[in-house]
């Protein structure tokens, strides 16, 4: 699933490709992949593109936006002078276009499209008015991201839920946007935190270290490119992995820890696989 940082690697991508550029024709292969008119989106240029969490927020220039969720499996793919594709790594980003997986796609009559892909079809995209982004039940409930949260409010969020392993809570969307699986384990390990300790038990000290740790392993994975096609798809058409990046933990079990030398291991904790150090976690 792609994860905040991949969405915002998506969208720097993008925003040098689309903006600017005016939407001509909308084709929509599957219905269920299409949330409103395209009478709003089509003849209308694009002024920007934003991120909200996971969401891309498309505006056009008659102040209606498209807002894109990717969830499990979509894929973004630009094909004009360059071609710019990301998202869920799959065959996808090396297909003819459109491809097998290709629900909705936009011409800007220049011979240039912007295809929507989504094997699984749980992402879509949606037409939305000013109204509708203010009241979006998804976008309202969105937490503040690692970066624009002072400690403070991050100390006070996790005193909150006291009872609550600390994994789970920085999971929560509501509580602090864009942390997934990956970001989670890592910022644990970065603030020697193991993942499943109620944060009733969290110190103060902790608590700058674990918000400290989410902003730089995203922000790392931000500046290593996230999941875009040349970090997954090598020349020779195996996938490479961003995570080899800066992963410390994640998906290293029985590897040797780069910080103590020991064995990282893994386990389920919030519902997810989950991966640590016993010995630079307490
Ligand atoms: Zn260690």
């Amino acid at each position: 699933m792609p994860e905040l940082p991949e969405v915002e690697t998506i969208r720097r991508g993008l925003d040098k490709f689309i903006v600017g550029q005016t939407i001509q024709k909308v084709t929509i292969l599957c219905e269920k992949s299409f949330r409103g008119d395209k009478k709003y989106v089509e003849g209308q240029k694009i002024l920007k593109i934003d991120r909200r969490g996971k969401a891309l927020l498309i505006q056009l220039e008659n102040n209606m936006w498209m807002m894109i969720h990717l969830r499990m499996t979509g894929q973004l793919i630009y094909v004009g002078e360059e071609k710019f594709a990301a998202g869920h790594p799959d065959g996808g980003f090396t297909e003819k276009m459109p491809g097998r997986h290709t629900r909705v796609y936009f011409d800007f009559g220049n011979g240039f499209q912007l295809f929507f892909n989504d094997q699984r079809k749980f992402g879509f995209i949606s037409v939305m008015d000013e109204l509708g982004i203010a009241t979006d039940p998804f976008l309202t409930k969105l937490g503040p991201e690692p970066w624009d949260m002072a400690p403070d409010d991050f100390y006070n969020m996790l005193q909150r839920h006291k009872n609550s392993p600390v994994k789970a809570v920085i999971l929560d969307q509501s509580n602090i946007a864009g942390v997934g699986n990956i970001y989670a384990d890592e910022g644990c390990f970065y603030a020697g935190i193991l993942p499943w300790r109620h944060c009733g038990d969290i110190e103060r000290e902790e608590a700058d270290k674990l918000l400290e740790g989410l902003a730089t392993v995203m922000q790392r994975s931000i500046d290593s490119g996230g999941s875009t096609m040349k970090d997954y798809v090598r020349a020779d058409g195996t996938k490479g992995s961003y995570l080899e990046k800066f992963a410390q933990v994640f998906r290293r079990e029985g590897l040797e820890c780069p910080r103590c030398g020991g064995i990282i291991e893994k386990t389920r904790a919030a519902g997810r696989g989950t991966h640590y150090c016993k010995g630079c976690q307490k």
